[in-house]
């Protein structure tokens, strides 16, 4: 299955990615995941993309489409969820024409939806890990060991573009740019829509009772094929 996860930043998405890569075997890939990689590397990408990153801008479709084309490339047959891309609606048409090259496709746009005052507390409370990259809350969803990760006992950092002033000028570019991306997919392909404001538990339910009929419809139409 080949899977786009919207939804404003906060909103959930790496949350819920690692329930669908567990669950369904699928490869997860998180442009925001690979341009911090790529600035912790010290590359050229991820030089580029430093300034755009830290000010809450989008990176230039230009270094974020071959980055991602490259990625997509490398995932297995067993398919992919992305999460953080496509981010524009030219993002989109570009991933679509990758696709169309090599005869695949989207089969479903997961579509988070969340009040941005929600999104703000959650991403000023989030903390992550910067050796396994595992995402807690500082209330929602809290480490057994306060300020540590509960796999490898790293000290746990806040992103520098969770602070107040950055996550506003990320929630506007998310309605500026991103949002439109939702009308994109609703008339190109199948959107599902989910209630993000819900715990964690009950949209992982949620998500994967979805995918699992998804997959039941998939695997009928492969033996009436
Ligand atoms: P995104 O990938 O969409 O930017 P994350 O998955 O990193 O969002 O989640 C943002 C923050 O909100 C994290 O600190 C995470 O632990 C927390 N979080 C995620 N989903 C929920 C939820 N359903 N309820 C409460 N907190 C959540
Ligand atoms: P995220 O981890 O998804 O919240 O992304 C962090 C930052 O990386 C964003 O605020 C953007 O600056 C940049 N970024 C991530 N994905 C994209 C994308 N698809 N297009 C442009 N910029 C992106």
């Amino acid at each position: 299955m080949r899977l786009v996860l919207l939804g404003a930043p906060g909103a959930g998405k790496g949350t819920q990615c690692k329930n669908i890569v567990t669950e369904h075997g699928l490869l997860h890939l998180s442009s925001g995941d690979i341009l911090r990689q790529e600035r912790a590397a010290g590359t050229e990408l991820g030089a580029r993309a430093q300034s755009y990153m830290d000010s809450g801008a989008l990176v230039p479709d230009e270094i974020v489409i071959g980055m991602m084309a490259k990625a997509i490339e490398e995932a297995p047959a067993s398919g992919f969820v992305l999460d953080g891309f496509p981010r524009t609606v030219n993002q989109a048409i570009e991933l679509d024409k990758a696709l169309a090259a090599t005869g695949l496709k989207i089969d479903a746009v997961l579509n988070l939806k969340i009040d941005d005052r929600v999104v703000a507390a959650r991403m000023t409370g989030r903390r992550s890990c910067p050796q396994c990259g595992a995402v807690y809350h500082i209330e929602n969803l809290k480490p057994k060991i306060k300020g540590q990760c509960d796999h490898d006992a790293t000290d746990l950092v806040q992103r520098p573009d969770d602070s107040l002033e950055v996550v506003a000028q990320r929630l506007e570019t998310y309605h500026r740019q991103t949002e439109p991306l939702v009308d994109y997919y609703k008339q190109n392909g199948t959107v599902y829509e989910f209630d993000a404001g819900e715990s964690v538990d009950e949209v992982k339910a949620s998500i994967l009772e979805k995918l699992d009929t998804l997959d039941k419809t998939r695997s009928a139409d492969a033996v009436s094929n």
